[in-house]
């Protein structure tokens, strides 16, 4: 019997026989009927956004995709779907700045509660757990230390209580880096604002449903597995088999939240994404590039090093200002750790412009001794002439 819900899904066994460069220029389109035009047009009704959901479901390799309007509402949507008042969820501390204030502020206020893996053992995750709880969290790349957590042994983790694995993919780049329901992901979010567009010009989330997890098999969802009353009484979970969450995340929450993505925002990310992986080479030749000038450096203290413009940011005075003192030590965002999030340009201009930051920084300490007011980048007399000047006057800024 043919499949009912083909249409909301992603063809797995022909997505499985393509390469990642040809998921993320064909996956989830056709050519169009009338034109015969390939690339995806723009509808101002839904279709855009569904071949935005199928393409990144194919490179993710999970069964249905839920656009949004952002990387947080996607992380918020989730958590919403799987956890009610009166339930927790476990999540890592290593967390995107806007993550951890959704966690540690507005989460509690609704009555749900997260409890906290400060350490990278995944037996941590384990000793959480409890009969409340709904849902195990983590970033792939834990911003902004940059930690690696250990996804299959926590997933293993999740799986033995019966929980879903949620992970923030977002620096995964739509699985290029991480395919990361390859490594026991059920839930998988990307914000789109990122890698995905990657041209910083449009804000986006999605949300990947592995088709992996069988609810049936958890008493913890009741509102998935139990037959709903009223008029459209059903189980999502035998409805709906491998595509259950993210037809219940778009049913139950996002339609009703009413953070969706709009089809314009979704044809930017589908042409970004057609160069996903081209980028994402340059980036890591790039960010390699930079890691060795650096760790050669004689002004460097300390370097870590395991996005598409590059830019300098420092958590302490920016996306973690909002945690106490002791909170962004204990996440690992110490004052003096500036995060350099590499992009596609030169790398000899990117590397120029780092030491030009380094000569002003030695030019600042110079000028101390005399007059601390009148130091700022200008009177540094330090403004870069090409075109990735933003890297040196954000570090000066930063000092
Ligand atoms: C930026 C980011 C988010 C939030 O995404 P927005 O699209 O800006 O809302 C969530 N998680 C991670 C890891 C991010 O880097």
């Amino acid at each position: 019997m043919a499949d009912p819900f083909s249409p909301f899904k992603v063809d797995l066994p022909l997505e499985s026989q393509r390469g990642f460069n040809t998921r993320q220029i064909h996956s989830g389109a056709v050519p169009d009927p009338a034109t015969k035009a390939r690339a995806v047009p723009i509808y101002s009704t839904a279709p855009t956004v569904e071949v935005l959901e199928k393409r990144v479901a194919a490179l993710e390799g999970g069964t249905a995709a839920v656009a949004c309007a952002s990387g947080q509402s996607g992380v918020f949507q989730t958590v919403l779907c799987l956890a009610h008042a009166g339930d927790n969820i476990i999540s890592s501390i290593n967390l995107y700045g806007g993550t951890y204030s959704l966690f540690k502020c507005i989460l509690p206020r609704l009555g749900i509660s997260v409890k906290w893996v400060q350490d990278s053992d995944p037996e941590s995750y384990r000793k959480q757990i409890d009969d409340h709880t709904k849902l195990v969290f983590v970033e792939t790349v834990g911003n902004p230390r940059i930690s690696i957590p250990d996804l299959r042994a926590i997933a293993d983790i999740a799986h033995d209580n019966k929980l879903p694995f949620a992970v923030d993919n977002t620096f995964g780049a739509g699985g290029f880096w991480c395919p990361a329901i390859e490594h026991g992901a059920d839930i998988v979010i990307h914000s789109a604002t990122k890698w995905l567009g990657g041209h910083g010009t449009t804000v986006g989330g999605i949300i990947v449903d592995s088709g992996r997890f069988d609810w049936s098999e958890s008493d913890k969802f009741p509102h998935l597995t139990k037959t709903s009353e009223g008029p459209m009484a059903f189980s999502y979970a035998s409805a709906f088999g491998n595509v259950a969450f993210a037809l219940a995340l778009r049913i139950e929450v996002v339609m009703e939240v009413g953070a969706v993505m709009n089809p314009f925002a979704a044809h930017q990310i589908l042409v970004g994404i057609e160069t996903l992986s081209l980028r994402c080479e340059r980036i890591a030749s790039n960010s390699m590039r930079i890691a060795e000038f650096l760790s050669d450096h004689p002004l460097t203290g300390w370097i870590s090093y395991p996005d598409c413009k590059t830019m300098a940011t420092h958590p302490w005075g920016s996306t973690h200002s909002i945690m106490t003192e002791e909170d962004r030590l204990s996440a690992g965002v110490t004052e003096d750790l500036i995060r350099l999030s590499v992009g596609t340009e030169d790398v000899e201009d990117i590397i120029a412009d780092l030491s030009r930051a380094f000569d002003a920084i030695v030019l600042i300490h110079e000028n101390v001794q005399t007059s601390v007011d009148r130091i700022t980048p200008q009177t540094c007399n330090i403004k870069s002439d090409v075109g990735v000047n933003e890297v040196e006057s954000s570090v000066v800024e930063m000092l």
